[in-house]
C-alpha cells in the first residue's frame, strides 16, 4: 500500500505528458495547418483545449480487418439479417441506384453492400468527434503524415460549414457518414446527388450512395465487370507468387486447371489475381481489378471480400462453396445475441446489453466460459461455444 500514492503519481505524470506533447505537436502543425488553407480562428476554435483519445492509437493496431480470423470477420458481416435488409434497401432506393448506375457505372448491389458494411445500412456510424480523432493520430501512432492530411481536410470541411461541429462525427478513423467517408475523399468526391445544395453523408442516403459510386469509378471500376468469382484449385495448386495483383489472363488460368466452384470454366478474356485467404485448403477467389477498386476503398482483403460477398448475396448468390479450414465457423449477429443472452442466464449480468457486439467484457465472459469447459481461454466467441452453452 505504501508504494500506491507514488504509483499514482507517476500515472498521473505520465498522462499530463501526454497532454503537453500533445499541446507541442498541435502548435507545431500550425504552420502546416495554414498553407492547406486551414484560418488561424478555425484552428483555434477546434484544437484549443482538446485533449487527446489515446483510445483511437490503441485502435491503429487492433483493426478487425487484420486480427479476426477470416471466418469470423465475414460470418459478422455477411450474415442473413444484412442479406435480408439489404435485399429490403435495394427495392426501397431501387430509382436512385438506377440514377447511380448510369452516372457512375456501378451496380446497385455493389453500392447497397458498401452502405451495409460500412454503417448497417445507415444505421450507425460512429460518435467520435473526428477532430479529436484526428488530431490524436496526427501526434501519436504510425501513420501521422497520413492523418495529419485528414485532419486539415476536416478542418477545412468545418470551416465550410457543411456539418456543425457537434454532428462531426465518425469512427475512431476520422471516417464519417452513412458510407464512411475519409475527410479528403469527402472533399474529393462528394456528390449532392438528391439535388438540395449540399452533399450531406449523415442525412441523404442519396448522397451517400452515389458518393460512393463515384469513388469506386474514380478507383477504376469498370461496368459490367464481375469483381471476380469463387474457384477451385486442382489438387497439388501452388500459390506461391500468387495475389490480388498478380493478374495473369483467363487462359493460363484455364491452363493450369483452375475452375470455377460449380465446375464450369474460367469466363475468357479477364485479367485475374487469385485470392486465399485461409490458404489452400479454404475458399479460392479470382478478382478482377473491380475487387481493386473495392478494396481501395478500405486497404484490406478481408474487407474487399465481404463487400464482393454481401454484392453476390443480394443478387441472390449463395454461401461460398468450398468451406473455411476450421472445425468451429464463426457467428451471424442474430448467433452472438442469442451467446449473450445465454451468458446472461449462465450469471455473466454485467456483459451489457444484448448487441451482437463482443466488447471486452462479452469476451471476458467468454473466457470464464471457456475455462470452466476446460478450454484454452481465447476469448474467441464461435458456434462450439454457442452449442456448448445451448446443451448445458
Ligand atoms: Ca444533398
Amino acid at each position: 500500500m505504501r508504494y500506491l500514492p507514488s504509483l499514482l503519481f507517476v500515472v498521473a505524470l505520465g498522462a499530463q505528458a501526454q497532454t503537453d506533447e500533445f499541446a507541442r505537436c498541435l502548435d507545431g502543425l500550425r504552420p502546416a495547418a495554414r498553407a492547406a488553407s486551414v484560418s488561424e480562428p478555425t484552428w483555434r476554435t477546434h484544437t484549443e483545449a482538446l485533449q487527446p483519445d489515446m483510445g483511437v492509437v490503441a485502435n491503429l493496431d487492433a483493426q478487425p480487418e487484420f486480427k479476426t480470423p477470416i471466418w469470423d470477420y465475414l460470418a459478422f458481416l455477411v450474415d442473413e439479417e444484412r442479406v435480408t435488409d439489404g435485399s429490403a434497401r435495394l427495392q426501397a432506393h431501387a430509382e436512385v441506384l438506377q440514377r447511380v448506375q448510369q452516372r457512375y457505372g456501378v451496380d446497385p448491389a455493389t453500392v447497397v453492400a458498401v452502405w451495409g458494411v460500412e454503417s448497417n445500412y445507415g444505421q450507425g456510424f460512429g460518435r467520435t468527434p473526428i477532430v479529436r480523432s484526428l488530431a490524436t493520430l496526427s501526434c501519436f501512432g504510425r501513420r501521422q503524415t497520413y492523418f495529419r492530411t485528414e485532419l486539415f481536410a476536416a478542418l477545412r470541411i468545418l470551416q465550410a460549414g457543411h456539418f456543425a461541429p457537434e454532428r462531426f462525427t465518425g469512427s475512431w478513423a476520422g471516417a464519417f457518414g452513412q458510407t464512411q467517408f475519409m475527410p479528403s475523399n469527402f472533399e474529393r468526391l462528394a456528390v449532392d446527388f438528391d439535388a438540395d445544395g449540399r452533399a450531406d453523408l449523415f442525412d441523404s442516403a442519396a448522397d451517400a450512395l452515389a458518393s460512393t459510386a463515384h469513388f469506386l469509378q474514380r478507383a477504376g471500376w469498370r461496368p459490367q465487370l464481375p469483381w471476380g468469382f469463387e474457384v477451385k484449385l486442382p489438387a497439388g495448386f501452388s500459390v506461391a507468387g500468387e495475389g490480388r495483383r498478380s493478374k495473369r489472363p483467363s487462359a493460363e488460368w484455364r491452363a493450369r486447371g483452375v475452375r470455377l466452384a460449380d465446375g464450369s470454366p474460367v469466363p475468357e478474356d479477364l485479367s485475374l489475381g487469385l485470392l486465399t485467404p485461409a490458404g489452400v485448403q479454404g475458399p479460392a477467389f479470382l478478382v478482377t481489378r473491380n475487387f481493386d477498386a473495392i478494396y481501395s476503398y478500405n486497404a484490406a482483403e478481408s474487407y474487399g471480400l465481404a463487400i464482393a460477398h454481401l454484392a453476390d448475396r443480394l443478387r441472390g448468390g449463395g454461401p461460398f462453396t468450398t468451406p473455411w479450414p476450421t472445425d468451429d465457423t464463426g457467428l451471424s449477429r442474430a448467433e452472438r445475441r442469442e451467446l449473450q443472452a445465454w451468458l446472461i442466464v449462465n450469471g455473466h449480468h454485467d456483459i451489457g446489453t444484448i448487441d451482437g457486439l463482443l466488447g471486452e467484457k462479452t469476451r471476458a465472459a467468454v473466457r470464464a466460459e471457456q475455462q470452466r469447459l476446460g478450454w484454452a481461454p481465447d476469448g474467441r466467441a464461435g458456434q462450439k461455444l454457442l452449442q456448448a452453452l445451448r446443451a448445458r
